[in-house]
C-alpha cells in the first residue's frame, strides 16, 4: 500500500533544515525525512486488533512541526517517538477486518480512532493513569509489545492514518453515529483536546475568553 512516512535520519533532517531556510518545499523534497512511498500492508497485531481503512485524516499542528522540522532537538516529545513511522493520528475510517477476540466492532463500521498507544494496546495491565481514564498520562509509552511511541503516527511498529490501511486496537475505536459525517467526525481529536482544556477551567458566563489555534 501507499503511505506517508517519516524517517529520523540525521543527514536528512540536517539537509531539510538547511535547505528549508531557502524554501519550505525543500522539506518535502527527496532530501527531506518525509516520503510518499510503497510500504508493506498492515497486519492484525493480535486477536483484539482491527484493520481500518482511513477515510479522512486531519493534519495536526504537530504533523506540520514534524514535516517542516520545527521542533527543537530538545523537544521532550521526541523521547516518545520511534522511526521510521507512518504519520497521521487524527483518523476516521471504516473497519475492514477484525481479530478473533474483537467484540464491539464489525466489518463495515464507521469509526473514529483515539490514537494513544497506552497500556491496553501495548498488552499491559493498566497503569494507575489508564485505570482512571487519563490515557495521555500513561507511564507505559515505552513498554510492552511495540517500539516507543505516544500515539499512532509516532511509532515504528503501529502505522498511522496517512495510509491506505492501518491496524488499531479495539479499545482505541469509537463508532461514529449515523447522523455524524466523516467530515465532522474527523475533528473528534482536536475537539477533544479543546474540550478537555475548557472542562479543566470552565469560563463563567460573561467572562472574556481567548480562542487560540484553529485546530486540524
Ligand atoms: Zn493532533
Ligand atoms: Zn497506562
Amino acid at each position: 500500500m501507499k503511505a506517508i512516512t517519516f524517517n529520523i535520519s540525521m543527514p536528512r533532517i540536517a539537509a531539510a533544515k538547511l535547505l528549508g531556510v531557502a524554501s519550505r518545499r525543500a522539506c518535502l523534497s527527496s532530501w527531506g525525512p518525509v516520503r510518499y512511498q510503497q510500504v508493506p500492508d498492515p497486519k492484525l497485531l493480535g486477536p483484539e486488533w482491527v484493520l481500518v481503512e482511513p477515510r479522512l485524516a486531519g493534519i495536526c499542528g504537530s504533523d506540520i512541526m514534524q514535516v517542516f522540522i520545527k521542533a527543537g532537538i530538545d523537544n521532550p516529545l521526541s523521547a516518545v517517538v520511534s522511526a521510521p513511522h507512518i504519520m497521521g493520528h487524527e483518523v476516521v475510517g471504516t473497519v475492514i477486518e477484525t481479530g478473533g477476540a474483537v467484540r464491539r466492532m464489525r466489518k463495515g463500521d464507521r469509526v473514529a480512532v483515539s490514537p494513544l498507544l497506552s497500556c491496553a494496546p501495548r498488552g499491559l495491565p493498566s497503569c494507575e493513569f489508564c485505570r482512571r481514564g487519563d490515557y495521555p498520562l500513561c507511564h507505559r509509552f515505552f513498554d510492552g509489545s511495540f517500539a516507543k511511541g505516544m500515539h499512532l503516527g509516532t511509532c515504528s511498529d503501529v502505522g498511522g492514518g496517512f495510509a491506505e490501511a492501518m491496524s488499531v486496537h479495539e479499545s482505541m475505536l469509537f463508532p461514529i453515529p449515523e447522523s455524524v459525517s466523516f467530515d465532522a467526525a474527523v475533528l473528534a481529536d482536536p475537539f477533544a483536546v479543546s474540550l478537555h482544556a475548557v472542562l479543566r477551567a470552565p469560563p463563567e458566563p460573561g467572562q472574556t475568553a481567548v480562542v487560540y489555534g484553529c485546530g486540524s
